[in-house]
């Protein structure tokens, strides 16, 4: 599917010679003249890009830009801003009215265009995670911590063998950021593997290939997702589209402004961590939607989706699967005679022994309270009751030691023990006849086994 661009402008032919260029380029244009209708169209449409004019009347560029940014549900959009002032002030107060990127009229087809390609392709990587992050937010993940999100102290290495510059770079960059220079390509490649944030690579280095460079950045995987500003000289345009095309993620030229560099840093360390924030929340909320928190045992949303499946399987013909039921007897004892804590304690040491006690393909999971369920595929109900009855063994063999060796415990379990018996097995069949298996043990003195067949 193509992107689509939002271009925002109040002269009518400045509109439409974008729309055109954009179209020609396959790309879908929609269109508006002034800021306040941007933004409800930003928010209605969510374009992949918005192109924004600098000098409108009414709300201008910089407001525009500073609103769509401060909008949840457009922060993530990329913006351009494009003015016909050259002005290295205007440039500055964009990038920090959170701009991803500034074009100077008249437009130089080319240099949109690769900027277009390269700004979409990266939003469409970040779409991805915040498409995931939504799906953590429904297991009531948090994601507050975006807005505290800054884009100052970050880690910057530069690469340069051009020494005097980049010592000025650096002094520069030291004054909100942690710089670290270096000169040789293979010791940058080492050290962006470790916490950097942002790399600077100076294309126009005597001693290495600066474009080299960034393509072997992209494509190791400790430094993919890495941002790289590339320095280049204004003039070069070849140079300039080629370190965009490569997956620079922005542009800086030489000689390089202060604030222009401290500006674009800014931007791209914010970046960086946006993208590392959702990262890490998404590994987490994964984790959070699949395991019990207290045990590290899967949990029983997760147990009950794979045996879904797994019965689905075997009703189509495929091997058995079996379930153990698993209630710790008198559980309440432990929480009244010796505490919660004391009780948590006996919960993980007995996951611990269940989990040493299955085969690697089962899957043991906390079901809830003091109550376990292993989900065994391709096993019989007398394999099943056989591992169940060394569970239940090796859970009374030996005290469980809580309370930093205060306690010692004797726990035993009751086990119920159910397996598929060939058509129209359901999850809830199966585990409602091992349910009634351990209401059998406990009914008939507890620390036992019941099979139940169908
Ligand atoms: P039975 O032998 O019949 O299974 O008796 P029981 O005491 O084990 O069963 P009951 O269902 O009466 O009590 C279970 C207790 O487990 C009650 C509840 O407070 C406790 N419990 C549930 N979840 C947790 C937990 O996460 N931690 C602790 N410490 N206790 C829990
Ligand atoms: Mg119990
Ligand atoms: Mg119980």
């Amino acid at each position: 599917m193509s992107a689509r661009i939002l271009v925002v402008d109040d002269v009518e032919t400045n509109v439409r010679l974008l729309e055109a260029k954009l179209t020609i380029e396959y790309y879908d244009a929609l269109t508006c003249g002034d800021g306040l209708t941007a933004i409800a169209l930003a928010i209605a449409e969510q374009p992949d890009l918005i192109l924004l004019d600098v000098m409108m009347p009414g709300m201008d560029g910089f407001e525009t830009c500073r609103r769509l940014k401060d909008e949840p549900k457009t922060r993530h959009i990329p913006v351009v801003l494009v003015t016909a002032l050259d002005g290295r002030h205007d440039r500055i107060r964009g990038l920090e009215a959170g701009a991803d990127d500034f074009l100077t009229k008249p437009l130089d087809d080319v240099i949109l265009m690769a900027r277009v390609r390269s700004l979409t392709r990266l939003k469409m990587v970040m779409d991805e995670l915040r498409e995931r992050e939504e799906s953590g937010r429904r297991v009531g993940v948090d994601t507050a911590g975006v807005a505290r999100l800054k884009g100052s102290g970050g880690r910057v290495l530069v690469v340069d063998d051009n020494a005097l510059q980049a010592a000025k770079v650096a002094q520069e960059l030291a004054v909100e950021h942690r710089p670290l220079v270096e000169a040789d390509p293979v010791a940058a490649l080492e050290a962006a593997r470790g916490a950097v944030d942002l790399m600077i690579i100076n294309v126009t280095s005597e001693g290495f290939d600066g474009l080299r460079l960034i393509a072997q950045a992209r494509s190791k995987e400790p430094t993919r997702r890495l941002p790289i500003l590339a320095l280049v000289d204004a003039q070069d345009r070849p140079r300039l589209l080629k370190a965009l095309d490569l997956g620079a993620n922005d542009i800086l030229t030489r000689p390089v402004d202060p604030e222009e560099l401290s500006a674009r840093v800014r931007t791209q360390v914010r970046r960086k961590r946006y993208g590392d924030f959702l990262r890490e929340k998404l590994d987490h909320s994964l984790e959070m939607a699949v395991t019990d928190a207290l045990t590290g045992l899967h949990n029983r949303r997760y147990m009950t989706n794979q045996l879904q499946a797994l019965v689905a399987r075997t009703n189509r013909g495929s091997e058995p699967v079996a379930v153990l039921v698993l209630d710790i007897d008198h559980f309440k004892a432990v929480n009244d005679g010796f505490g919660h804590d004391a009780g948590d304690e006996v919960l993980r040491e007995f996951s611990v022994r269940l989990a040493t006690n299955v085969r690697a393909v089962d899957l043991p999971c906390r079901f809830g309270g003091e109550e376990f369920v292993v989900v065994m595929p391709g096993t019989t109900l007398e394999d099943a009751h056989r591992i169940a009855e060394r569970i239940r063994r090796d859970v009374g063999a030996a005290p469980f030691r809580v309370m930093d060796g205060k306690a010692h415990l004797n726990i035993t379990v009751s086990v119920g023990v159910a397996a598929t018996t060939g058509a129209d097995d359901t999850p809830e069949s199966l585990l409602k006849r091992a349910d009634e298996g351990v209401y059998e043990a406990k009914a008939s003195g507890r620390n036992k086994v019941v099979a139940r067949a169908a």
